[in-house]
This record gives C-alpha cells, sequence and structure tokens, in this order.
C-alpha cells in the first residue's frame, strides 16, 4: 500500500468540521474537507444568519474554558477573513432568581469570574423596554462578552482560511463508508477513495449514520423571523441584542433583533415540544404553523409590536445526547476515526475551540481544553 497522501481528511464541513479544517490547514498539516451539500448551506444545524455567543455557558461548567479560548479564535479567524465574526453586542439573560436562565448565568459567572451586570427587575425594564410582562420576581443579567455569530459567514471564511493555509475541499461530495485500516483509514465516495492517516467525522446530524453511537437522537427545530409593525427601531440589534428569557415554567424565549429591514428572529424552547424527531435524510424543510403558534402566543404579552404572522420561518436540525454534552474523540474501537456530533443546540459559539481540540486530537497534541465531560467514550 502506498504512503497516505493525507494527514487528516475532515468529513462535513459544516460549524465544527470548517473549524477543525483551518486550524489543521493553519498548523501545515495536509489536510482534505468533504462536505455533501455546499458552503455554508441550509439543510443542517448552522444556518439562519445568527448565532448566540456567551461565555457564562449555562450548560456545564467545563465549557467556560472552551468559550473563552473559542472568543480568541473568532477574533483570529475574523483578522484572517478580514471582517470581524463575533458581533459583542453584549446578551441579555431573563428569568427569576433561581432560574436555570438568570440564576444559572449569575453562578456561572461568580464561579469562574465572568463581569456581568446583575440587573433589578426595574432596571431591566428601563433599559430593555422591548420585554414586558416581566413576572414579580424576574432580574436581568447582562453579559457584556456576549454577542453574535454569523453562521453562514463564520463557515465560509474558515473554509477560505483553510484553503489559504494549503487545504483542499470538495463539496457536492458525500462520504459513503470510512474503513479502518492498519496505519489509518479509507474514506470512501461514489466517485473516489482516499487514504488518510486520520479522520474527523463531523457530521452533525447525520453522525449516527456514520458512527455506532445509538445514543445520538436528532430533531427538528423550527426558526422563526417577525416584523415590527409600528416602531421598528426600538428592535435595532444594538438595543435589543441577542437575549434568552426564561418563561413560567421553564420555557425559554430567545431571539435577537435586527438591523433593517429589521427582522426579529426568534425562537421558543419549550421542553423539547418544538423540536420533534427528524429524520435527517428527509430533505422536506415545509413548515405549518403548527410551528409557530405557541411562540406567537408566548409573544402577545412579552414582546408586542410585532406582526402576529411571521415573515420568515427556517428548519434547523439538533443532535441531542442523554445528558446534554457534546460527543469527542477517537472512537474506542476504531482510534483513527475521530467524531464530533451531539450539539444540543449550543455548539456554534464554541465551533473554533472545538475545531481546534480536534485537530489537537488528529496530530496527537494534548488538548489544552479537558474534554472529558465530553469524551465518546462515556457511551462505550
Ligand atoms: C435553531 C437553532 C438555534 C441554535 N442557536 C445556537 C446559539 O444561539 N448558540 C450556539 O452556540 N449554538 C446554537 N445552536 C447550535 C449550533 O447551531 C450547532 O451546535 C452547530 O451548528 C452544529 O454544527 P455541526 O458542525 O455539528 O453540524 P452542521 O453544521 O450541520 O454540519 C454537519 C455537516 O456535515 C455534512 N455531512 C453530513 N453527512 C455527510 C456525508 N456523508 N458526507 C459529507 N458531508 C456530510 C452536512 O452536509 C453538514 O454540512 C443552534 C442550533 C439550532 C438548530
Amino acid at each position: 500500500m502506498p504512503e497516505p497522501d493525507i494527514d487528516v481528511l475532515v468529513v462535513g464541513l459544516g460549524a465544527w468540521g470548517s473549524m477543525a479544517l483551518w486550524s489543521l490547514a493553519s498548523r501545515g498539516v495536509r489536510a482534505i474537507g468533504v462536505e455533501r451539500h455546499g458552503r455554508g448551506h441550509s439543510l443542517g444545524a448552522s444556518h439562519g444568519g445568527s448565532r448566540m455567543f456567551r461565555i457564562t455557558c449555562l450548560e456545564h461548567p467545563g465549557l467556560v474554558p472552551l468559550a473563552r479560548r473559542s472568543a480568541e479564535l473568532w477574533d483570529l479567524l475574523g483578522r484572517q477573513a478580514g471582517k470581524p465574526l463575533l458581533h459583542r453586542y453584549g446578551g441579555l439573560l431573563i428569568g427569576a432568581p433561581d432560574s436555570a436562565v438568570a440564576g444559572g448565568t449569575l453562578a456561572a459567572a461568580n464561579e469562574h469570574g465572568i463581569e456581568v451586570e446583575p440587573l433589578s427587575r426595574t432596571q431591566l425594564a428601563g433599559r430593555f423596554p422591548q420585554h414586558t410582562a416581566l413576572a414579580p420576581d424576574d432580574i436581568g443579567v447582562w453579559e457584556p462578552s456576549a454577542g453574535l455569530l454569523r453562521p453562514e459567514a463564520s463557515i465560509r471564511a474558515a473554509l477560505g482560511a483553510a484553503e489559504t493555509a494549503g487545504a483542499r475541499i470538495f463539496t457536492g461530495t458525500e462520504v459513503t463508508g470510512i474503513e479502518s485500516i492498519d496505519d489509518g483509514v479509507l474514506v470512501h465516495s461514489p466517485g473516489r477513495t482516499w487514504r488518510a492517516r486520520r479522520v474527523v467525522v463531523a457530521t452533525g446530524s447525520w453522525l449516527p449514520f456514520m458512527t455506532p453511537l445509538p445514543e445520538l437522537r436528532v430533531v427538528r427545530m423550527p426558526v422563526t423571523w417577525f416584523e415590527p409593525d409600528g416602531d421598528a427601531e426600538r428592535f435595532r440589534l444594538a438595543d435589543f441584542p441577542v437575549f434568552m428569557r426564561e418563561l413560567d415554567g421553564g420555557t425559554v424565549l430567545w431571539g435577537c433583533g435586527a438591523d433593517p429591514p429589521y427582522d426579529v428572529k426568534l425562537g421558543l424552547e419549550q421542553f423539547g415540544a418544538t423540536a420533534v424527531p427528524f429524520d435527517p435524510l428527509d430533505t422536506d424543510r415545509s413548515v405549518t404553523p403548527a410551528d409557530w403558534t405557541a411562540l406567537r402566543a408566548a409573544l402577545t404579552g412579552h414582546l408586542p409590536g410585532l406582526r402576529p404572522e411571521p415573515s420568515r420561518v427556517a428548519v434547523c436540525m439538533l443532535t441531542l445526547t442523554p445528558d446534554g454534552q457534546f460527543v469527542l474523540g477517537s472512537l474506542p474501537d476504531a482510534p483513527n476515526v475521530i467524531v464530533a456530533g451531539g450539539d444540543n443546540a449550543h455548539g456554534f459559539k464554541h465551533a473554533t475551540g472545538i475545531g481546534e481540540l480536534l485537530a489537537d486530537l488528529a496530530t496527537d497534541h494534548e488538548p489544552r481544553i479537558d474534554f472529558s465531560f465530553m469524551d465518546v467514550k462515556r457511551f462505550s
């Protein structure tokens, strides 16, 4: 057998795969990226124009160092791309003091020394009057280091930077099989087979098809935009930045404002009720009013001033794990196969840090982040 002509092949160039390819190529690793669809497409988990960035990660204390490192790398990628990718407008978390959203943010900030500004109910109502019908015990937490990422532009920036650093990219190419061999892997597509030392499989919601990970569950998540009905300026992104607001019973309303034409992006997390099981091979992304009825009802009381019918609706996919943590690392039975998935709806902000971590693993470098709580081996 000839020597592998590639050090690392990355399958799937969405958020995590594109960042892994950038990190690999930047270190001089001979790397190839293979993507079934196009750059920054709208069939996976990384579309819809915006994603929230915050350091006060509620999902696991170990994610805070990852978010901090990711912020540095977002700035670096932005410099290489010639335009900032992480826009630090700040972020607002609202809920009762013991809620997961507001209370959890304060706890994470205290534990990790993250600068936040607690807002009393009166301060919150004065500073963010868009939010009405606050509960009597609601408070706000303002995180100045939070902000907004543009997912499609970020993926394109990473792929561009990876190419500049020497990576080769194949889009419109589906990987149909991965075979372990003595000193590496064979990666098959309908037209050709590559031989590589390592493969990084970052296929998002399609990961269950490529790896033996029955723990992963794929769901469908609608995202909705509403136009202001009247004073549109109050929904400018700078005045109405990314937010999460915990309502009665733990339902979370999330979203952000926009620059002209001011379409306000919103979503509702109701104990997973808006996220129903979905087959990732189904390319039908059509929507029905059932996708926004509950959200519209929540807006009437809590965010007045928006038209009742959405101006746009998109459908994204999420991949859930039983413990809500990501799945990363070498497969126990196939050490040259490194997987990355189980995004649990909070993985975009970490994409640059995860890309670096995957590149570390693929090149036998000690990761700078302790990822034991995300290690795929916890399922074996
Ligand atoms: C509605 C919604 C809101 C969210 N909000 C936030 C937020 O505010 N903040 C945050 O941090 N995170 C958020 N997330 C989560 C975040 O968007 C995801 O964690 C992230 O996009 C996951 O990226 P990924 O690379 O795992 O998947 P994807 O970006 O879907 O990439 C997987 C890629 O693999 C490719 N692929 C699959 N199979 C193959 C194959 N066989 N051959 C070749 N290519 C293949 C796919 O085409 C795709 O491009 C949100 C997610 C959703 C759905």
